[in-house]
């Protein structure tokens, strides 16, 4: 084992890492494709502080980065396809969406309400690291400010998001520099929805058969959904959504936001008695699921500022409401 002061003072900077997640702080580490910005993920609120830290107006699902497949096998439905994909490319820049199993661990805040989750095995030796220390899945979008450029180096995420972050692991330049490939193993037929670091011939050559690609999504590689809210793997409540309601019926189910909810309703449940749009954020796709019910005529949503999170709240709850 290398024990010169170097590769110490690193593995107890991995340390405080792995400690800081599992306090439910964020931490920007490298990975082989570019920095990500990682939370525990199967923690709802610090999943909710990564759309915070990068002001994403939309809760779009988040990659979850996992040590091997063990891990994976864990959170997503395993399939052959999948794991003969890992066993290929796995440490890798492979991202796979893959079935949520029935008890996964993962916050519905990463699958933004659904059934799906994208998941990959980082090749760098750090990310490799703080895995194996937290021993935690990590949820970790690219570590800049929602619409800015991925950052490839520390400095772009000191300059980016350095007070939003409780650390930054500095392992030098991301040797791949773009993003990872996103492939989407829930349909009938392998589907394309971001080219990366991969190429499609690499995978065609393991799957033997071409990759369907979502030619829309192709052309706007940082968000390859065209809306979360048409994709049948995206979480639409099936109880109609009223917005903004200032009162609420006795069969409604009630959604409600600060100290004083509307009375009457059928169920209630508060997105934060406080206020707190981190807290409502991490509570919505729970909450939304709890409400969905069949005896309830509708859901009712009080008033939510669009400020801060609450504009991707507004956006989700926007959506729900216009099914
Ligand atoms: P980034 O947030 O920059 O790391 O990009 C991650 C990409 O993976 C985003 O474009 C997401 O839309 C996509 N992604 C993550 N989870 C899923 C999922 N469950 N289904 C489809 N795409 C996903
Ligand atoms: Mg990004």
């Amino acid at each position: 084992m290398d024990a010169s002061p170097a590769s110490t003072a690193m593995a107890e900077t991995i340390r405080q890492a792995a400690e800081r997640l599992r306090h439910g702080g964020l931490v920007a580490f490298p990975t082989e494709t570019v920095y990500g910005l990682g939370a525990d993920a199967t923690d709802d609120r610090a999943v909710a502080k990564i759309f915070k830290a990068k002001a994403r107006p939309r809760f779009n699902p988040l990659i979850v980065h996992v040590l091997n497949q063990k891990a994976a096998a864990a959170i997503a439905e395993w399939t052959d396809l999948s794991e003969k994909l890992a066993a290929h490319f796995w440490p890798g820049p492979l991202t796979l969406i893959l079935r949520r199993t029935p008890d996964c661990r993962i916050s519905p805040l990463v699958s933004a309400g659904g059934t799906t989750v994208a998941l990959r095995s980082p090749a760098h030796p750090l990310a490799g690291a703080l895995l194996g220390m937290t021993d935690l899945p990590i949820a970790a979008p690219s570590a800049n400010p929602a619409g800015k450029i991925s950052p490839t180096t520390a400095a772009h995420v000191q300059a980016g998001l350095g007070d939003q972050v409780d650390m930054i692991l500095d392992g030098g330049r991301c040797p791949v520099g773009v993003e990872s490939t996103v492939l989407d193993l829930t349909a009938d037929h392998p589907m394309l929805l971001r080219p990366g670091g991969l190429a499609r011939a690499d995978i065609e050559a393991v799957t033997g058969c071409k990759l369907s690609s979502d030619h829309q999504a192709e052309t706007d590689t940082d968000n390859p959904i065209r809306s979360p809210g048409q994709l049948t793997s995206h979480y639409a409540p099936n109880r109609p959504v009223r917005l903004n309601a200032q009162d609420v019926a006795s069969d409604e189910a009630l959604l409600a936001f600060g100290p004083t909810p509307l009375q009457g309703a059928k169920i209630t449940a508060n997105l934060s008695k406080s206020g707190d749009l981190i807290e409502a954020a991490a509570n919505l796709f729970a909450m939304m699921h709890q409400l969905d019910r069949p005896h309830v005529s509708g859901i009712a949503v009080m008033p939510i500022p669009a400020h801060g999170l609450g504009e991707a709240i507004c956006d989700r709850l926007n959506r729900a409401s216009s099914l």
